[in-house]
């Protein structure tokens, strides 16, 4: 395709080069068949041209079917600047390398170098491969050796070693974990003998030097932490001129986990496991193994039976504060410390005998500094605040901890240029910091293990410092970021407050628009509001009445509907008693419940059913597109507030009231109301859709925060008739004349 010169005129201004991309006789018309200006993209699209004018920052809430990824990758791919876009997964990030940036590209006739960076989980490892396919390791599954051909082909013939390009094998086959690395086990450049072919380092080279790199929300905030740990040293991302971040709501919640730090007993007990094996194997005369490790299993066994003792049960997450006899814990929590370092120094006498056990000395050291942070629990005598809490944690731990720092001497200290190795080292070390500034101590008891965290109440202070490390311009942008308003819509006005508090934006330095979906809602979606009781503490009881209310509404629809619940316990109670009435009422809808199979098996065949019922939690309220006819009804059971003993919310929460505001106003309603449009979100996805959403709590209308989401929910005509929703299902021409009369 001939470029066009419009495009390319030095004289013009980017903004003005943008407009000419998405006029009517331009590139963009020309290239994609069906294309029309929208209003909204070009408003999103220049904005962006301004922003990268003035090295701003720029916070842009587009409704579904804006068209916003062409309209932030157009001013980006024509400024010829560098890019980072970060993601929150995987699917976008195969969607803009694959799809969108190439074919935009080809569109506009620039010709960008793009890379995409995934988590190292993704790439096949070839040393761990070969050790699996040549030493006779045991498989998982009898169709296993297949499979495991398929991946030694692939590896011999794939440029990228990123397993999503082998359909053959399932992206949750147990096979996958073996023949992948994780941090903890890839040998790195020293001592890998594979590491130049290695595919994890081609993909980190790669995008290095390239122009667009696509990469993940957690591996974005890796590369900053470990350029900012290593000053000097680069990261694995080039310096951005324009860093983007897609998906931007799931920003806050990911950077939360990847600031906090955390162990758990199973982490404690899978060392102890592969010491002893290595040990046994390699290294049988440098240490007793069986006493050493048996006293880590002993002390952990101890430690579990202890929280027990002090009343903690599977499912809890409690705050350290409301662990009444946490105290009781010293002990047990000084003798795994013991015992754990003397496995340290087990694995330091045998450094050097064999690779693996050097590796898993790397990890035992991060795990050991983990554990560090809770060391003040041996000496406590009364559990800490939160805040105090940080502090004692902060004054404990030296700038870099005895068993990092072993490690580290092995490392050039006075190297001119970073090498691969140093890399490797800075990556391993990156999660070892405490949270900076107030932070929240909670225990987690699971199935699994016990898992102690510490988690920081705001991330906004290092994410601000962060980017004002990096510099250049920056773009926030999802279908939800704000409450309380749409665009267009009169008295009613976007607040961006609530999130940009969390990434620590003022108003003043950025500048937050929203732009409108051009779907139109109000002849596309009925939102009813049946005649229920408000939610009770008692969730049981509530999602009874709600599948009561929903199951006409099911029916009329044919199946085609999304259940989502608050809760699992809803969630399996909802799945209970639409499994009967589907049986009892002798109808053909497959019910599709979560965790049945993985979740994307779970929306392809609900895609391919036509009819289906899927009943899920909060992991199906986002990032879910089903087109069409196969999704007509979503039904939500509430308000999705979080539940009221979560510790981390609780902290937050009990911070806001301190500094003089209402917590339930500044964080609890914005929160409910940004997941709650992500949840109807999943409803109308293209301009030719027709649904129902149902929201089955009556508290919109009767509290004072209903307006507020209410307002914040696309503009689908409302109501609380039954009639009227059987209607828009069995005659949607007389439903739409309605409208209008
Ligand atoms: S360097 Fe690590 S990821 Fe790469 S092949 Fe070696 S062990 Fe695997």
């Amino acid at each position: 395709m001939a470029r066009d010169p419009r495009l390319f005129d030095a004289s013009a201004s980017l903004a003005e080069r943008v407009t000419a991309a998405f006029s009517k006789d331009g590139p963009l018309a020309q290239a994609f068949p069906g294309f029309r200006p929208r209003g909204g993209q070009l408003g999103f699209a220049l904005a962006l041209a301004e922003t990268l004018q003035k090295e701003g920052t720029l916070v842009a809430e587009a409704g579904t079917g804006t068209g916003k990824t062409f309209a932030y990758l157009t001013p980006a791919l024509l400024s010829g600047l560098t890019v980072i876009i970060s993601t929150g997964g995987k699917p976008l990030q195969d969607q803009l390398y694959k799809k969108d940036v190439p074919m935009l590209s080809r569109a506009l006739g620039v010709h960008p170098k793009t890379a995409v960076l995934k988590g190292r989980a993704n790439y096949v490892c070839l040393e761990r491969l070969m050790h699996v396919a040549e030493d006779g390791v045991p498989l998982p599954e009898r169709n296993s050796h297949a499979k495991l051909r398929k991946i030694v082909r692939f590896a011999q013939i794939t440029k990228t070693g990123d397993r999503s390009e082998l359909a053959e094998v399932p992206e949750n086959d147990p096979l996958w974990p073996m023949v992948t690395s994780t941090r903890e086990n890839c040998l790195g450049p020293d001592r890998c003998p594979h590491y130049g072919e290695c595919f994890v380092k081609r993909a980190r080279d790669e995008a290095q030097s390239a122009q667009i790199v696509i990469v993940n929300h957690h591996l974005y905030l890796s590369s900053v932490a470990l350029k900012r740990e290593n000053q000097g040293m680069d990261g694995m991302l080039p310096t951005a001129d324009l860093t983007v971040f897609d998906e931007a709501h799931q920003l806050p919640a990911v950077a939360t986990a990847f600031f906090g730090t955390r162990f758990s007993t199973y982490q404690v007990e899978d060392i102890a496991h592969e010491a002893e094996a290595l040990g046994k194997s390699y290294a049988a005369d440098g240490a007793d193994w069986t006493k050493i490790c048996g006293a880590v299993r002993k002390a952990v066994d101890e430690l579990k039976l202890s929280c027990y003792a002090v009343g903690l049960t599977e499912g809890d997450r409690k705050a350290v504060e409301t662990i009444e006899r946490f105290g009781e814990l010293a002990g047990p929590m000084a003798t795994l410390l013991k015992a754990f370092a003397k496995l340290g120094d087990a694995l330091k006498t045998n450094a050097g005998r064999r690779d693996e056990i050097d590796v898993l000395r790397a990890y035992h050291a991060e795990v050991l500094d983990e554990m560090d942070n809770w060391k003040h629990v041996a000496t406590a005598t009364k559990p800490p605040t939160a805040s105090a809490d940080t502090e004692a944690a902060n004054a404990e731990i030296p700038a870099s901890s005895p068993a990092v720092a072993d490690l580290m001497t092995a490392a050039p200290s006075n190297a001119p240029q970073p090498t691969d190795k140093d890399r490797e080292i800075a990556e391993r070390l990156v999660k070892k910091n405490t949270p900076k500034g107030p932070a929240v101590r909670w225990v987690e008891v699971m199935k699994s293990g016990i898992r102690f965290n510490l988690t920081p109440l705001s991330f906004a202070g290092e994410f601000r410092e962060m980017r004002k490390a990096e510099g250049g311009s920056w773009l926030f942008t999802s279908a939800t970021l704000s409450t309380g308003g749409k665009a267009g819509a009169a008295n009613t006005a976007a607040d961006f407050g609530h999130y940009l508090r969390e990434v620590g934006l003022s108003p003043e330095e950025c500048r937050a628009e929203q732009w409108p979906s051009p779907f139109n809602y109000w002849e596309q979606g009925v939102f009813y509001l049946p005649d229920l009781p408000p939610p009770e503490r008692n969730t049981i009881e509530h999602v009874e009445r709600v599948v009561e209310a929903a199951w006409p509404l099911i029916v009329a629809a044919g199946g085609k509907t999304f259940f989502l619940c608050t809760s699992i316990a809803g969630m399996e109670r909802a799945a209970d008693l639409l499994e009967d009435k589907i049986k009892t009422n002798g109808l053909d809808y497959p019910l599709l419940v979560q965790n049945e199979m993985p979740r994307n098996a779970l929306i392809e065949e609900f895609r391919r059913r036509g009819n289906a019922v899927l009943v899920g939690s909060m992991s199906f309220w986002e990032g879910v597109d089903v087109r069409g006819d196969a999704l007509s009804l979503v039904v939500i059971d509430k308000i999705p507030f979080t539940p009221p003993d979560d510790p981390v919310t609780n902290a937050r929460c009990e911070a806001i009231r301190a500094s003089g505001k209402h917590p339930f106003f500044v964080h609890s309603v914005p929160e409910a109301v940004i997941s709650l449009k992500q949840g109807a979100g999943r409803l109308i996805r293209s301009e030719t859709d027709r649904g129902v959403f149902m929201l089955g709590d009556s508290r919109v209308l009767t509290k004072g925060y209903g307006k507020t989401v209410l307002a914040s929910l696309p503009d689908f005509y409302k109501t609380r008739q039954l009639g009227k929703v059987l209607t828009f299902f069995a005659d949607p021409e007389r439903f739409r004349e309605d409208l209008y009369c």
